[in-house]
């Protein structure tokens, strides 16, 4: 027999395990071990390591040696610390069977209770409590949930005898269908089972154990879980530990209940214990909205001592675990247990609001409050909310489930949210949802549903994803079949828009007017925070005065990307640009370009003042110039009205100007080198808005980037242009200017050669969406077609546009910073590409070296926080 231990008891007020164990007890297993060892009331049990379970799949669905005997002796102690007999038909121990991987995994993992209930212990459990009623409960749910999670029969069968049978007796709720009625259900349901299935129900608590154990382990690899995982990057290989705990009974009567709490709201983050419970009631009747909770206020009424020992015993594991935590707990006939408890899941509002709360309440440090706040969270923060000021057509009110707003095209089924999601917004109305419908609810801007509370799985699981979600709305009536939900003489259709409220719980007919929220202080306090505590500087990409200034607001440290071409698309410049690309000579191409000079030098104006004190890095132009020319002849002849220039040359132009393959063809520094007068109108603007804006007495830095350079003597080229030019136009104005040039870093070349490089450079920018198409020979615009099938089948296991290839791109990065700095220790580096505002790829750029990121201005706090994360050191693995 192997000596390896895979049993881990709790019993006594003292366990085997303790709660820094999760790894190996699962979260569960090791929230349950330490509450035992707090002297907290928990039933006794004993968890099976999620090394058993890696080793039962990797001998195909076996439990490892020795397993099983160490099962049989936990179970002893287990009967002797409650004197009672797992299987004995007098005194009957009941258990559940609980999963409980590393991590949470809400609803994605099956649980069983009232195992060992069989024809003969239901009666001893009958002689014992003198409650039959409450025996056949437990029993007709243990039949059902058994089948189903065990044998796979599926739930909705059961559910349908249920209501037949409610029906049949003229009832509404499960609490008043009498001891017979239930005793008949026991029957109907394993028939049920015996036609469904072709094995009778087994009879023997052993084998419901073993069974029980077993389909936990294989749960972990049913398809919702793997879904989840896959969603939420969590590794295949961690396998899940499995609970074995002695049934306490919510259902006994009056004085019995079951319910879920937060230590704080985990929606607002406000600071009162935040809860919701059911008399009469078993283990997921509260979430799965069977019937509507009540909240937890409540409780102090109907069993003031229960209510006095669970606030004490909530502020205590608080203040152990300093966090804000989810917890479960029963009531047996006015006797409080602990069933769960774990570090609670929040809205982005509700983690930055904890967080700094609790930093100031000296619970936590500053460094624990940063790192307490997801960076991809943040952005539910600077999401829109409704416009309260705009009128609104409010038909329904629900819960506010998770806060934000959303507008779409109202769907019914998981199916019809992921076909029409792809192109379209669509909100889910469910009845409620399941873990079924997660899928449906990713590809949804927000859910709603007609039953359920704050913690049904709706609610939990909308807020985990920053959706906004309405809940228990029982105003409404969904019926999928007509393809429409009705709220009195109201009826909403498929395919109807309709708004969410997340934060009020309003259903809006029509589509909202919505607004992106205020900065509370709290977020600005926990920003301030964030920036102690990093070292990568933030800039954004941002090519208006108006985008600059948003980005400055979110805290942007500079412009790392200005593209002068976007200036160029505007209408009233756009044909002054044709007119410069259709040019037969230099001279006509300078009219041209003297007609754009005036648009250009005074956005830069704007955004340098709006940039005061920061750098400004502008890219000459980059595009291929086709992109400016008419697409087609109705269009030439358009534009020929306008320039005054015939339609056919305008149209032999474009066709001229036409490329195989533009990305790699005419454009970039390429430009600048076959039209220097181009580069020379955009230095003209860039240093002459400099000294306009420096004489007003602002501080002004800026940073002439030129875009895909390969060889040192492009960079030489362009170089000698902005120098002269810059000479020229300082000594016009009378004073100088600061300002630098350096290159994009975007071609695989220029990162091999970028100590070259670097002798004519003051600076680089990691132009990462090119370099990536240009390491991975991968065009971002037809990788759509078949990017999704390379992740599907694990080829990659992320779009590189997204997240940046660390083996591939991030190499050449790495081989561009050494050689860099090689050729000048203190060059300074950035990076421009849309990895800049991913937290992934924020991490590596830290450690790769760089100065800066550089992203789009909404995700300026998302790079910061991803930035102040990687400085404090928070490893890959706790980012899962
Ligand atoms: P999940 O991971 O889905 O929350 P749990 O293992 O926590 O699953 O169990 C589901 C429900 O059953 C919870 O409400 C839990 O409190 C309840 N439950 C689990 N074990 C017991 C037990 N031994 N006695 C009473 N209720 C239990
Ligand atoms: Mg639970
Ligand atoms: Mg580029």
């Amino acid at each position: 027999m192997s000596g390896k231990k895979y049993v881990y008891v709790f019993a006594g007020g003292k366990a085997e395990g303790q709660g820094g164990w999760k790894n190996l007890l699962g979260g569960k297993g090791a929230g349950l071990a330490e509450m035992t060892n707090l002297g907290i009331p928990v039933p006794p049990g004993f968890t099976m390591t999620t090394e058993a379970c890696v080793e039962y799949f990797q001998q195909g669905g076996r439990f490892p040696e020795g397993m099983w005997e160490q099962v049989l002796e936990a179970l002893a102690r287990v009967e002797e610390a409650l004197g009672l007999t797992f299987g004995d038909p007098q005194n009957p121990l009941l258990v559940s069977v609980r999963s409980g991987a590393r991590v949470s995994m809400p609803g994605m993992m099956d649980t069983v209770l009232n195992v060992g209930l069989t024809e003969e212990t239901v009666q001893g459990l009958i002689r014992k409590t003198r409650n039959p009623r409450f025996a056949y409960d437990s029993y007709r749910r243990f039949v059902a949930m058994f089948s189903n999670v065990v044998l796979g029969v599926g739930h909705h069968e059961f559910e349908g005898l249920l209501a037949k049978k409610k029906a049949e007796m003229g009832v509404e709720l499960d609490t008043e269908l009498g001891p017979q009625e239930l005793q008949a259900l026991v029957g109907e349901f394993k028939a049920l089972v015996q036609q469904a299935s072709q094995v009778p129900f087994p009879e023997d608590p052993m084998d419901q154990l073993r069974m029980g154990v077993d389909a936990v382990f294989r749960s972990w690899n049913v398809p919702r879980a793997v879904t989840y995982r896959k969603l939420n990057n969590i590794p295949e290989s961690w396998g899940t530990a499995a609970n074995v705990q002695a049934m306490v009974f919510g259902n006994m009567g009056g004085n019995s209940g079951t319910g879920v709490a937060f230590t704080r709201d985990p929606s607002t983050g406000e600071r009162r214990f935040f809860g919701e419970f059911l008399l009469n009631a078993q283990g997921e009747d509260v979430v799965a909205g069977i019937r509507t909770p009540e909240s937890i206020e409540q409780l102090a009424h109907e069993l003031p001592e229960v209510a006095q020992e669970l606030d004490e015993i909530y502020q205590r594991l608080e203040r152990h675990y300093q966090d804000m935590l989810d917890l479960e707990f029963t009531v047996q006939e006015g006797k409080l247990y602990m069933l769960q408890t774990r570090v609670g899941k929040r809205t982005a509002v509700a983690a930055l609001r904890i967080a700094v709360e609790m930093v100031e309440e000296g619970l936590i440090d500053e460094k624990t409050a940063v790192l307490r706040v997801e960076p991809e969270q943040l952005e539910q923060l600077l999401h829109p909310m409704v416009d309260p000021s705009a009128p609104v057509n409010v038909i329904a009110k629900g819960l506010p489930a998770s806060p934000g707003a959303a507008v779409g095209a109202v769907v019914f089924t998981a199916e019809e949210a992921i076909a029409r999601g792809q192109g379209e917004k669509v909100i889910l109305v469910r009845p409620e949802t399941s873990p079924d419908d997660v899928g449906g609810m990713h590809a949804a801007q927000g859910i709603l549903t007609a039953r359920g509370g704050m913690t049904s799985h709706a609610a939990v699981v909308g807020r985990g994803m920053g959706k906004s979600c309405v809940v228990g709305c029982k105003e409404i009536v969904v019926d999928e079949a007509r393809g429409e939900f009705r709220v009195g003489s109201v009826r909403v259709k498929r395919g109807d828009m309709i708004t969410l409220n997340g934060n009020t719980g309003e259903v809006i007919l029509g589509e909202a007017k919505l607004v992106t929220p205020e900065h509370s202080g709290l977020f600005g306090k926990f920003m301030t925070w964030v920036d102690r505590h990093r070292t990568l500087g933030v800039r954004a990409n941002a090519d208006t005065p108006e985008d600059a200034r948003v980005a400055r607001e979110f805290g942007a440290e500079g412009i790392g990307l200005c593209r002068t071409e976007h200036m160029f698309f505007a209408e009233e410049r756009l044909p002054f640009m044709q007119e410069m690309i259709v040019a037969e000579d230099r001279d006509a191409r300078v009219r041209a370009l003297d007609k754009l000079f005036p648009f250009q030098k005074a956005d830069f104006v704007g955004i340098f003042r709006e940039m005061e004190g920061y750098a400004v890095t502008i890219r000459t132009l980059d595009p291929p110039l086709h992109e400016f020319l008419p697409k087609t002849w109705e269009e030439a002849q358009e534009l020929s009205g306008k320039i005054g220039v015939p339609a056919e040359r305008l149209w032999a132009k474009a066709q001229e100007l036409h490329e195989v393959n533009p990305m790699l063809g005419h454009r970039g520094c390429r430009l600048g080198i076959s039209y220097p007068e181009i580069t020379e109108m955009q230095v003209r603007a860039i240093i002459a808005a400099a000294c306009e804006v420096a004489k007003e007495g602002r501080r002004v830095t800026t940073e002439i980037m030129i875009p895909l350079v390969e060889d040192i003597r492009e960079l030489e080229h362009q170089r000698k242009i902005v120098e002269r030019v810059a000479q020229e136009v300082m000594a016009q104005y009378g004073t100088t200017v600061d300002y630098q040039v350096g290159t994009m870093i975007e071609l695989p070349r220029s990162a091999l050669l970028a100590d070259e490089i670097a002798r004519q450079a003051e600076f680089f920018s990691f132009g990462t969406n090119d370099l990536t198409q240009t390491v991975m020979g991968l065009s971002r615009d037809d990788a759509g077609k078949f990017l999704p099938f390379y992740i599907e089948q694990g080829i990659f296991s992320r779009d590189p546009f997204i997240v940046l290839d660390e083996p591939g791109v991030g190499r050449l990065v790495e081989i561009g910073v050494q050689k860099g700095r090689a050729t000048k220790p203190h060059l300074k580096i950035g990076i421009c590409g849309e990895h800049g505002g991913e937290p992934q790829s924020v991490a590596f750029f830290h450690r790769a070296g760089l100065d800066y990121v550089s992203c789009s201005p909404y995700r300026v706090p998302i790079a910061r926080l991803a930035a102040a994360h990687v400085a404090l050191g928070k490893a890959l693995s706790d980012t899962v």
